[in-house]
């Protein structure tokens, strides 16, 4: 796992898995983590890491239901989780899925585990809203069509977005069940306008990005998503990211927008 200040009060750790990031914010003696890193090493180590960084935990949050996001409570049992209401009502829809499908993956890859995955009652939040932390607030913007639930998180005093699972450089747009190309391009619209107005760039997965190469990313997954719309299959996937694994993820993208 790496770990990087992107500011004296924003911490970004980067997953040895699907470079998973999360972040801890911090303003007076009140930090959140958002998103969570995925191995148990990883998450072992965090109670100690923002200790000495003197980043007091105190809450949770995560940018969307999908259970890759959601393992801060693996480190922090007792912190409560917040969420946005569409990410509230999927987690209430489908009880026990992100359980299902952490320890699907930890069977996979032989991974083990001190406990399983238990999910508090989230607490549901109003987006667009705004979340108090210290004496600061954090902006929640929607971000739907990845999935049906979500939002992009705006430490605006530190110039920091996250954005969940959006403008990723290792990932294509994934059109997940709930999801939709109308929605995934409408929400990229407007991330762009946050993407001008923010210094560091988070997306869920693949690491920091600046404002312009974050704006190149916009471009390239509007490309896509149109090119998906209008050919389907034989849609040219972004260059750098034309992976088997990616188009095995475009198969998918193709299926689900014609169903
Ligand atoms: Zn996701």
């Amino acid at each position: 796992m790496r770990a990087l200040a992107l500011h004296e009060d924003v911490l970004l750790l980067e997953s040895g898995i699907w470079h998973t990031a999360a972040v801890a914010i911090r303003s007076g003696d009140e930090a959140f983590l958002i998103d969570s890193p995925i191995l148990p090493e990883e998450l072992e180590t965090l109670p100690s890491l923002f200790e000495q960084a003197g980043f007091p935990i105190v809450g949770l949050v995560a940018t969307h239901a999908d259970w890759d996001h959601l393992l801060g409570g693996q480190a922090f049992p007792d912190a409560p989780l917040a969420v946005a209401q569409t990410t509230a009502a999927r987690l209430t829809a489908e009880p026990g899925a992100a359980a299902r499908e952490l320890r699907q993956f930890d069977e996979q890859w032989y991974v083990k585990r001190a406990r399983p995955l238990s999910m508090p009652a989230a607490e549901a939040l109003p987006v667009p809203g705004l979340l108090e932390i210290g004496e600061q607030e954090l902006e929640l913007h929607p971000t739907e069509g990845h999935t049906a639930d979500g939002m992009a998180i705006f430490a605006r005093w530190c110039g920091v977005l996250v954005l969940g699972d959006y403008i990723s450089p290792v990932e294509i747009p994934m059109i997940s069940p709930g999801g939709s190309i109308s929605a995934y391009k409408a929400t990229l619209g407007r991330l762009r306008e946050l993407v001008a107005q923010a210094t560091s760039i988070v997306p869920g997965h693949g690491g920091l990005l600046d404002p312009i190469r974050a704006d190149a990313l916009v471009n390239e997954d509007l490309a896509y998503l149109n090119a998906l719309e209008a050919d389907g299959a034989s849609a040219t996937l972004p260059l750098a990211r034309n992976t088997p694994e990616q188009r095995r993820i475009h198969a998918e993208n193709v299926e689900r927008s014609q169903s």
